[in-house]
């Protein structure tokens, strides 16, 4: 006899028709006695499974509750009800998990609606859920298409160590990692902690991106991407930032800004196209949530397209490029500037963007995702290439409707003695990155890299609104129960 999940067994419908089949999943409901409503997370639909209450147990019958977790045996027959091809009569259930009606009752387990908070704080069982369960394999199909299309073009992936010991990636605060006893503490004679004898010899850190190695890969495989775990010890609390997230960061040798922004935009539409090949219809059930939240929201904040729609005007559109500057000139003369509606006014050239600068330019004024390119050198990392203007960096940033910045990246100073300008500028002790800038020392080329947080793209392509309900377990702060 033949063991099915549910999606194949779905998916082949009538061909298995008349054939006994086994199957395994947790109850979603039991209707009159008769029908049992099966999930087992290959997919959002369940299938039904009629159960004739007068061959089996009464004991049996009282175990198949909301929860509970089965294997049946039976016939795949065409549905008579609406709504589905096929059904299972069943022949043999076993219950292989019992769950109380009682307890089930206080959890999110009890099928009707729940808040998203809620969900949160059962993150252990929000795996069950419809919404969870579908933006769970809508993130498990980006990942893989992300691997997949780095592949396809021959990209090395390389993995980047998490435990760091240069804190000059600076791309936010950072986690210590140490062994030492915190209550007894080995210090200098000056008092300051000994980092000399922790664990590695000195003091080390989560890494913040694992850009810096990949740089130093790129010089020698060409082509490269990284798929890890980063850290910030981020205290903003924002529906966008986590303290854990998972970042995808190519790094290209030979690669000018240009070639980036073009890779960038590229990968960007070949993963989304490939999430909406492969989940229709969690897609569509997100696409029905997203709605149903818009249409609660204020007239002024409500997005004007729905999740689908969004989704193609991405893969329709070519990305708007335009330079810090220009953007700067738009936002200063923009309606909401001039009326005081910004949060932080745009008072001139050299301010850093907010995410409410960024969402006008992709949601008010173009109307399409937006790359901005060449920052003010002062707000952007030091590796990023000087322009010949003095003020300028190669850097870019992709930006997203409801989303903000999606990417970030930058053509990257391959340059020794402009680099180690830089590295003065910044204040960096050039003795920590000698192996950084050895990279530069040994046959430099021009090359550039960029870095997509996974979460914010699996915002943008589920609908969700906070970070905090695309990862399984959020670390944010004050939170890390799971
Ligand atoms: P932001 O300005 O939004 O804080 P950033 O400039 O700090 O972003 P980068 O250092 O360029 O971001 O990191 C590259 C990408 O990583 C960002 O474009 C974003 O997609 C993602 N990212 C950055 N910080 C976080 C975070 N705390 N949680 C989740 N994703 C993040
Ligand atoms: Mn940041």
């Amino acid at each position: 006899m033949q063991s099915y999940s549910i999606k194949t067994l779905l998916e082949k419908g009538k061909e298995v028709a008349l054939q006994e089949v086994s199957i395994h999943g947790w109850v979603r409901s039991f209707r009159s006695n008769r029908f049992i409503a099966l999930n087992d997370g290959s997919c959002l639909k369940t299938i039904q499974v009629v159960v004739d209450f007068d061959k089996f147990d009464e004991e049996l019958i009282q175990q198949i509750t909301t929860a509970a977790s089965l294997q049946v045996v039976g016939e795949v027959v065409e549905s008579q009800g609406k709504g589905q091809e096929i059904e299972i009569v069943a022949k043999d259930i076993k219950v292989l998990g019992v769950a109380a009606s009682e307890e089930v009752q206080g959890t999110i387990l009890q099928p009707k609606a729940h808040s998203l908070e809620k969900l949160r704080e059962q993150a252990h069982l929000r795996f069950r859920t419809n919404l969870f369960g579908a933006v769970m394999r809508v993130r498990n199909a980006l990942m893989f298409a992300i691997h997949q299309y780095f592949n396809e073009l021959d990209f090395v992936y390389i993995n980047t160590p998490i435990i760091t010991g240069s804190d000059a990636e600076g791309a936010g605060e950072m986690f210590h990692v140490t062994n030492f006893d915190l209550d007894n503490l080995p210090r200098t004679e000056d008092g300051k902690v000994d980092y000399s004898q922790d664990f590695f010899g000195k003091a080390t850190n989560l890494t913040v991106s694992g850009q810096l190695e990949g740089e130093a890969a790129a010089m020698g495989l060409g082509k490269i991407y990284t798929f890890g775990p980063t850290f910030r010890a981020e205290n903003s609390n924002t529906s966008r930032h986590l303290a854990e997230f998972w970042m995808i960061e190519p790094e290209m040798a030979f690669y000018n800004l240009d070639q980036n922004m073009d890779l960038a935009e590229d990968f960007l539409k070949y993963v989304i196209q490939y999430a909406k090949d492969k989940c229709p219809d969690d897609l569509a059930f997100l696409a029905e949530r997203y709605a149903k939240e818009q249409s609660q929201k204020p007239a002024d904040e409500r997005s004007e397209l729905g999740l689908m729609d969004r989704l193609d005007y991405v893969l329709n559109n070519r990305f708007i490029r335009l330079s810090y500057t220009e953007a700067i000139d738009i936002l200063k003369n923009s309606k909401p500037n001039k009326k005081g509606k910004f949060k932080y006014p745009v008072d001139g050239w050299g301010v850093d963007l907010q995410s409410e600068h960024e969402r006008y330019l992709v949601e008010k004024h173009f109307k399409t995702p937006v790359i901005l390119f060449d920052y003010p050198q002062e707000i952007k990392a030091f590796y990023m290439r000087l322009n010949e203007d003095g003020k300028t960096v190669r850097a870019m940033d992709v930006l997203f409707p409801g989303i903000g910045e999606i990417i970030g990246g930058s053509q990257r100073e391959e340059r020794l003695d402009v680099l180690d300008e830089r590295i003065k500028q910044f204040g960096i002790d050039q003795e920590e990155i000698w192996w950084y800038r050895d990279t530069r020392r040994f046959g430099t080329v021009p090359h550039s890299g960029f870095g997509l947080g996974l979460e914010r793209l699996v915002l943008f392509v589920t609908g969700m609104g906070n970070i905090r309900d695309v990862i399984p377990f959020p670390r944010t702060p004050n939170n890390a129960e799971f």
